[in-house]
């Protein structure tokens, strides 16, 4: 049975104070509460292990918003995997649009970023998604399609496994202009289409697949109800404790 996810993505924003309180509000509002889903918040490297320490709910992981390509060394600057796992977060999210558009994040530096989370025990959260002019250009399929393949077509199906995926349409991601219902399952339902092509039914049918861009209180009940969108990635939405638990509790 695969897992229904909501996971913030603070981005570059929040000091470390402002992202302990954040964190803080979040975990008093879902403790004691029912909820259908796992809550992970992706905060920046400086602020993961006060967050992860400052949580007391299982129900809430953190995740990273990156890590290095590299294993360990004279790499200044960077934060590996290992670094990041040590904190206590569980997750890091890789692929990111940002990352791909602004830091040249190529499919083989994301496959071995994939691997050394793997190897270092954290989940990654990979996100995939085609530009405006793909999807107009009706070219959406197979652009996500080569993403997978190139960066995590490669891993064992137990490996694979481990995987969370996130469709994020670049063209939604802090726009207002989320994908419709519509829109995200048609292309869900593709992309574990291909998991199953190459993994086999049990592995698709096990792997969560969030949607991402502009997904918010508004629109995430209607999102969550298709049955290949099993939850969201969130980056605005995801400031603030009265606009995120709304979306946790769309499900
Ligand atoms: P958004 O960002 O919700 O602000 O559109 C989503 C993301 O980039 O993960």
């Amino acid at each position: 049975m695969r897992k229904n996810i909501v996971a913030g993505n603070w981005k570059m924003n929040t000091t470390l104070q402002e992202g302990l309180e954040l964190a803080k509000g979040l975990n008093e509002a879902l403790k004691g509460k029912a909820i259908n889903c796992d809550v992970i918040i992706g905060t920046p490297f400086t602020h993961l292990a006060s967050i992860a320490a400052a949580i007391d709910t299982d129900k809430i992981g953190v995740a990273a918003e990156n890590c290095a390509d590299k294993e360990k060394g004279a790499y200044t600057g960077e934060v590996s995997a290992a670094m990041v796992a040590s904190t206590g977060a569980k997750y890091v999210i890789l692929g990111h649009s940002e990352r791909r558009a602004y830091y040249h994040e190529t499919p083989a530096i994301l496959k071995t970023k994939v691997e050394l989370a793997l190897a270092n025990g954290l989940t990654p959260i990979f996100c995939i998604g085609e530009v405006l002019e793909e999807r107009e250009a009706g070219k959406h399929f197979e652009v996500v399609d080569a993403q997978i393949k190139e960066s995590l077509f490669d891993l064992s199906a137990e490996d694979f496994g481990k995987i969370v995926l996130a469709y994020e349409p670049v063209w939604a991601i802090g726009t207002g202009k989320t994908a419709t219902a519509e829109q995200a399952e048609e292309i869900h339902a593709h992309i574990r289409a291909t998991l199953a092509a190459k993994y086999g039914n049990t592995v698709a049918d096990d792997c969560t697949i969030l949607y991402g861009g502009s997904a918010n209180a508004g629109n995430a009940k209607e999102l969550f109800s298709k049955p290949n969108v099993d939850g969201g990635l969130i980056g605005g939405a995801s400031l603030a404790v009265d606009k995120f638990m709304p979306i946790v509790e769309a499900f």
